[in-house]
Formats: C-alpha cells, sequence, structure tokens
C-alpha cells in the first residue's frame, strides 16, 4: 500500500551500489527506515530527496520490513545548512540526538514540529547556541529527564536565588544551597533562559539575543547534565566542540 508523510531525513546510508538506507523522521509516524532504489545515482529522481536534512514529502510503499521510498518532493534542501561547514556540524548534532532519543514508528508530532522548527530557524541563519540549547533542553523528556526548573527542587519555594544542582535534577534555591555543594553558581538571566527554552513554545522565540558569558554558563549546566544522566556518546556533539574551540581561537 502506497502511503504519503511528511518528514526530514535524518540518516542517510550507502547501501550496494546504488541503493541508500534512509532514516526519516515523519510527522505522521515517527521515526522510520525506508529502502530508496537507485537512489545513490546522481541522475536518480530520489537523489535530492534522501540527502541528510532533506524537508520533503515522501510516497512509501509500505511492506512487513523496510518500506520502499517511491517518491519524493522537496519542501526545503536545508540548503544554507548544506552549504555551511559550522552550520552543518550544528545541525549533524540535532539529528543524531533525535536519532538516538526516539525509537521507530512511534509517532510524536510536537518532536517533528520542533525538529523541523530548529532546522528552519538554524537555515535561516537564526543563534545557533541559543536553538542548540533549546533542542537539548526541551529532548530531555524524550530521554525520561524531567528537571525541576519552575521552583526549588528541594523546598518547593518558587522564590529566591536559585543554583542548579545536577545531584537534586534542577534548581536549587539560596535557602537550600548547602545541599548540594557541587551546584552550579549561575546568573540569573541563565536561571530564566533555562527556565524558558524548557516550558516555552520554539514557534514563539523572537529575536532573543544572549551574553557570551551567559551563553557559557548554558552550555556548562545543560552538558554537564547530559553527561550525567543521558548516557549518550555522540560522535556529531564531540565533533561540534572542536568545532567551537577553533570557532572560539579565530
Ligand atoms: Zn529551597
Amino acid at each position: 500500500m502506497l502511503q504519503k508523510c511528511e518528514g526530514i531525513v535524518i540518516r542517510s546510508t550507502a547501501y550496494g551500489e546504488t541503493n541508500k538506507i534512509v532514516t526519516i523522521y515523519t510527522r505522521e509516524w515517527g521515526k522510520v527506515g525506508v529502502m530508496a532504489r537507485g537512489a545513490k545515482k546522481p541522475n536518480s529522481r530520489l537523489s535530492a530527496i534522501t540527502q541528510l536534512f532533506s524537508y520533503g514529502f515522501f510516497l512509501i510503499q509500505k511492506g512487513s520490513g523496510l518500506g520502499n521510498m517511491q517518491q519524493g518532493e522537496l519542501i526545503s534542501s536545508m540548503r544554507t545548512i548544506r552549504e555551511d561547514i559550522l552550520l552543518t556540524a550544528y545541525a549533524s548534532y540535532v539529528l543524531e540526538l533525535t536519532d538516538k532519543c526516539t525509537d521507530e514508528k512511534k509517532p510524536n508530532p510536537y518532536l517533528f514540529e520542533l525538529l523541523s522548527q530548529t532546522l528552519t530557524f538554524m537555515n535561516e541563519e537564526y543563534d545557533l547556541d541559543i536553538l542548540i540549547h533549546i533542542f537539548e533542553m526541551k529532548m530531555l523528556n524524550s530521554l525520561g529527564l524531567y528537571p525541576i526548573l519552575n521552583k526549588c527542587a528541594v523546598c518547593e519555594h518558587t522564590d529566591g536565588h536559585f543554583s542548579f544542582s545536577i545531584r537534586e535534577n534542577g534548581f536549587l534555591c539560596h535557602r537550600c544551597i548547602e545541599v548540594d555543594p557541587y551546584h552550579f553558581d549561575i546568573s540569573s538571566a541563565t536561571v530564566k533562559l533555562l527556565r524558558i527554552f524548557y516550558y516555552l513554545d520554539l514557534s514563539r522565540l523572537g529575536d532573543i539575543s544572549v551574553k557570551d558569558d551567559t551563553k557559557k554558563e548554558l552550555k556548562r549546566v545543560i552538558d554537564a547534565y547530559y553527561e550525567e544522566y543521558s548516557g549518550l556518546h555522540l560522535k556529531s556533539k564531540r565533533f561540534l566542540n572542536q568545532m567551537e574551540n577553533f570557532r572560539d581561537k579565530i
């Protein structure tokens, strides 16, 4: 049976001389793997639509095993991302994180929206660090992680000066600071942004400008939290860190 879906190519692997196996994150079905016969040939009508980052509609012949991609219609090739090595590094991390945090055939239209909006904003050259941090904060639930960011994780007060505690899984107020001697001292700007990134809908993101020091704090907290709880070791993340070190030096 032929079925149509809207999706984004998050992984693409050569299979034999001329075929590709493509993983698509779809609005309708979540993550699916499909065979694209002949897609490696440059003149194939499936050649462009099966590239990494391609966003489009796909016609899939579904069977018992891998489905077969019959046709595709591009909505966006994410050309700006594809043509820039730094953007490619950031966007590859977003794809790998999506891949590693999701199981096949579990529909999650909210996650599809998040992915397509993040890549579209990257393609339109919004602030990359901010987009990455929003994406990372919003993926936490998919990893089964629920940090407490709307109150103190210990005493539940919503007022006060907050720090971040990996061990207590969220914010600590000034009254409870001694509970975790390894808490992160963070500025009130970082507190506010962690909260916004976690709770706010990405489509409501306006022009937000964030100081470099605040960005560094955000990265320190989010990276440490992922390292402790996510269980992920992503190649694209290591590469991204190398790129960032390089970028800081020039
Ligand atoms: Zn407290």
